[in-house]
């Protein structure tokens, strides 16, 4: 039997033990179910929030509070349906997400989190000092909620609802993460730099994503002020965040099923210490908190996986979840191609280029020009000023003086995501993938700017014609550069050298006009490098224009048209490679080593 299937009854045993788990199950603990339920929807969101998208939250609870309050009061103090109560609850936290996350999202480092218990103190303090919201006593007669006349009142009723919810907000978040917004989100641990590369804007994917993370808390606001008919600050203060993020670490930030898993074992891990603490010590509440913190730390060092790292790592991924096989077969449209510049026109133009750091000159007045279907190779001794060079032209860094126009567009100054979406792609000298990404999926990430599916329609799978275009449109560039055969295997097991190439593959799937690459043939062997310039060589013929930073004059030289070296942030000299080779001042430059 292959792991397919395996996943499949796994999901299927799950699904049927939850339909009849209210048949068999006692009050209590359907009740207990009923609370896992609502606490695995916020875990969820902290599963993408933060481990996924590498944003630590300490204020989640906040968002279920303010959606718990919502509907509360709309539905005592205005006599409304809880159905409105649903729509006004996820509006009013959605909102509150995108204001606190618009405020907060560009802290970079410790700031992030230090934020989130801020507000996430003085959103649970408002509910308390508010009169309108019941103050410290809350709200109370909420309606339980009724589907066509039939109430839900009872738990093993409202049961159902909460675990079909849960289970749509897993599909949805499912369906995301294997998706052309879920790739980016991956992606934001690899920095913003990584994300505007391909065209992406890391702010705007990393707002989504909180603001996704908060409606899943607000679902789980609403169904718990419906559920319990009552509400009151104290659920919603920054304990209960520190509770959800609990769960989320618990059961395993790297999975989706961490959020089930571990919202089950701290609310049960709960339950029975408030049976036995009290048994043992008059203040249980203290040594409750005492207890979480205390396995939030042990997690954290010696089981960052959570309980499903553990139990992914027992069963040898023999349940693994089903690859994008039939993405890749299914016939579908390729994506559109960009209309390349006719050969020779000149599509890069570097006038006078000056980038000062403090009193350091490390570009000096460069200037040169790029036409299309040549490459190009900017060489140097180290210290040259060759990679300051290459970030001012993708604009990677902002340019002290001077022009760079690149297809007849002053790009000076622009954001990076701007001129990668005009066609320029580049790769990293420190390699910029992400390891726990399969290689089609890193090089899928590289058409990003060619597509359009958002969250939503991701999350609901009408992204599937698209999707397909872009899993075939990485796979062909897999197969343009030999990894084809290995496409679902993971970027990190790559060696550095293969890495780099697999950059190259990333770049061409945005359909490129020009490839800038900073020494793609470092860490490469012997017959690796003949490849490369064999695969660059193809490249040019096809009329991909490239630009090449390289140190390796070997390789340099049999390449590229024509050559720019710089010395000491200057232009030293620019032609063919045979002038180049011949010039003494290039020979005293690179010291008497043998160019
Ligand atoms: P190359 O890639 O040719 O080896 P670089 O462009 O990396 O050279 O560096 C050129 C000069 O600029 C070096 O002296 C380097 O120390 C300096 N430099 C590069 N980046 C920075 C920076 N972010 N801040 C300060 N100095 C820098
Ligand atoms: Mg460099």
């Amino acid at each position: 039997m292959n792991h397919r299937s395996n996943f499949r009854i796994l999901i299927g045993v799950v699904v049927v033990a939850i339909l009849f788990a209210p048949l068999v199950l006692g009050n209590f603990t359907v009740s207990l179910m009923n609370d896992i339920g609502i606490g695995a929807l916020v875990a969820l969101g902290l599963v993408l929030l933060t481990g996924v998208g590498g944003a630590t939250s300490f204020g989640q609870a906040a968002f279920v509070g303010i959606a718990a309050y919502a509907t509360a009061w709309l539905t005592t103090a205005q006599g409304m349906s809880p159905w409105i109560g649903l729509l006004f609850a996820l509006l009013l936290t959605g909102l509150s997400a995108l204001a606190i996350g618009m405020l907060t999202l560009r802290l970079g480092g410790h700031f992030l989190p230090l934020s989130t218990i801020a507000w996430g103190l003085s959103i649970a303090m408002l509910f308390g000092n508010v009169d309108a919201l019941g103050r410290h006593t809350g709200l109370s007669n909420i309606p339980a909620l009724k589907i066509a006349g039939w109430s839900l009142v009872d738990p093993r009723a409202i049961y159902y609802l909460i675990w079909f919810i849960v289970g749509l907000a897993i599909l949805f978040s499912y369906n995301l993460l294997a998706s052309r917004p879920g790739r980016a989100i991956r992606s934001l641990r690899g920095g913003a730099t990584l994300l505007a590369s391909v065209g992406a804007d890391a702010y705007r994917v990393r707002l989504t994503l909180f603001v996704l993370a908060a409606l899943f808390a607000a679902l789980a606001g609403w169904l718990y002020a419906h559920m319990n008919r009552f509400v009151s600050p104290a659920p919603f203060d920054v304990r209960a965040s520190i509770e959800y993020l609990l769960m989320a670490v618990s059961g395993g930030l790297g999975q989706l099923a961490g959020a089930l898993v571990g919202s089950g074992l701290v609310l049960v891990l709960k339950n029975a210490l408030q049976d036995v603490l009290p048994m043992l010590t008059q203040r249980a509440g203290q040594l409750e908190a005492i207890t979480f913190a205390a396995l939030f730390i042990l997690l954290v060092h010696f089981a960052r996986g959570g309980l499903m790292g553990f139990l992914r790592k027992m069963t040898h991924g023999r349940f693994a979840a089903p690859r994008s096989d039939e993405k890749l077969a299914a016939p579908v449209e390729p994506l559109p191609h960009r209309k390349l510049p006719a050969r020779g026109t000149r599509i890069l133009s570097v006038n006078g280029a000056v980038k000062r750091f403090g009193g350091l000159v490390a570009v000096n007045e460069v200037s040169f020009d790029v036409n299309a279907g040549e490459i190009i190779g900017l060489i140097g001794p180290n210290g040259a000023g060759k990679s300051t060079m290459f970030n001012l032209l993708t604009c990677t860094l902002p340019m002290t003086a001077g022009q760079v126009r690149f297809l007849d567009r002053d790009i000076a100054g622009m954001p990076q995501r701007e001129v990668a979406r005009l066609g320029l792609a580049r790769t990293f000298q420190h390699v910029k993938l992400r390891p726990q990404m399969s290689l089609l999926d890193n090089v899928a990430l590289g058409a990003h700017s060619r597509t359009k599916a958002g969250v939503l329609k991701a999350g609901l799978r009408l992204d599937r014609t698209e999707e397909r275009q872009i899993l075939q449109e990485a796979k062909r560039q897999l197969d343009r550069i030999g990894l084809g055969d290995r496409a679902h295997e993971l970027a990190g097991s790559l060696p550095l050298g293969t890495q780099r190439i697999l950059e190259i593959a990333r770049a061409l799937a945005a359909d490129p006009v020009l490839l800038v690459l900073d020494e793609p043939a470092a860490g490469l062997r012997r017959k690796e490098k003949m490849a490369l310039g064999d695969l660059l060589r193809k490249l040019r013929e096809e009329g991909v224009t490239i630009l090449i930073v390289e140190h390796d004059m070997d390789f340099v030289m049999k390449l590229v048209d024509r050559l720019v070296v710089m010395n000491f942030g200057s232009k030293l000299v620019e032609g063919v490679p045979s002038a180049v080779r011949a010039d003494e001042r290039v020979q005293a430059a690179y010291l008497g080593s043998v160019v």
